[in-house]
């Protein structure tokens, strides 16, 4: 990197480019960056595109850690565009998409598959007894919260499902970090009576038990929400309910 008398350091970024409808394969372009200080990668991306190149695709909207649609592998690791800093980077930067998803273009991944797993897993409320309008809300105190508040933290990134290897050897299969996480954030939670339905999902051999509890997902996780606990949690309450079941229809014989 070397500094022009802007005070903008020039950064020599690599990008993968990939059209699949008209590129026989992946290449490697290279472009020279005016980065200031302050940018992170995703403001460097932004002046290449304005200013370089205006054929480069990649996702990106709030710029603030918030809409999760910005991940992309820095240097070989699942980070968001708007979170890396420019600055803590040293010499050529090498800029892919996420790894183990189908590319829809340059540095946009293609993420049907992990929206079908979110589906699957069903992320939302499922009262257990369902109330009128008449009869109020749904309360909780803030203990009963705090059971599954880290888990909720997630805005979807897919950083966890590009760090994660066994989402990369069994990728049809795995339902992976994110989504198992998610079911778990609804278990947990006290206004809840879907357990049951979940559980038909995540307490399988695509589920849970095809996790190796590398850890991966929870190092990358930019909002911390620790899937890798959550993973191993839904590990041990599946192995009471098999014991509890079985332990129950033994004990009536
Ligand atoms: S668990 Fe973390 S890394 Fe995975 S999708 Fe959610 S926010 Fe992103």
């Amino acid at each position: 990197m070397s500094e022009n008398r802007l005070g903008a350091r020039q950064v020599e970024l690599e990008v993968l480019r990939y059209n699949p409808e008209s590129d026989e394969a992946p290449r490697y372009q290279r472009y020279s960056v005016p980065c200031k200080n302050e940018w992170c990668m995703l403001d460097a991306l932004n002046y290449l595109k304005d200013n370089l190149d205006p054929t480069l695709a990649y996702r990106w909207s709030c710029h603030m850690q918030v809409c999760g649609s910005c991940g992309m592998m820095i240097n070989g690791e699942p980070k968001l565009a708007c979170k890396a800093m420019v600055r803590d980077y040293e010499g050529v930067i090498r800029i892919e998409p996420l790894a183990h998803f189908p590319i829809e273009r340059d540095l946009v991944s293609v993420a049907d598959d992990f929206m079908d797993k979110l589906k699957r897993v069903k992320p939302y409320l499922i009262p257990g007894k369902p109330k009128t309008l008449e009869e109020g809300e749904y309360k909780q105190t803030p203990e009963q919260m705090q059971r599954y508040r880290k888990f909720s933290m997630c805005i979807n990134c897919m950083l966890c499902y590009a760090a994660c290897p066994e989402y990369g050897l069994t990728k049809s299969k795995f339902i992976g970090p994110a989504a198992i996480t998610l079911a778990h954030r609804y278990n947990l939670d006290s206004r809840d009576g879907g357990r049951d339905e979940r559980q038909e999902e995540i307490a399988t051999n695509e589920g849970v038990w095809e996790c190796t509890f590398v850890g991966a997902c929870s190092d990358v996780c930019p909002k911390h929400v620790d899937p890798a606990s959550a993973l191993q949690q839904v590990k041990v309450a599946s192995t009471v309910d098999w014991y509890l079941e079985h332990f129950m229809s033994w004990s009536k014989k």
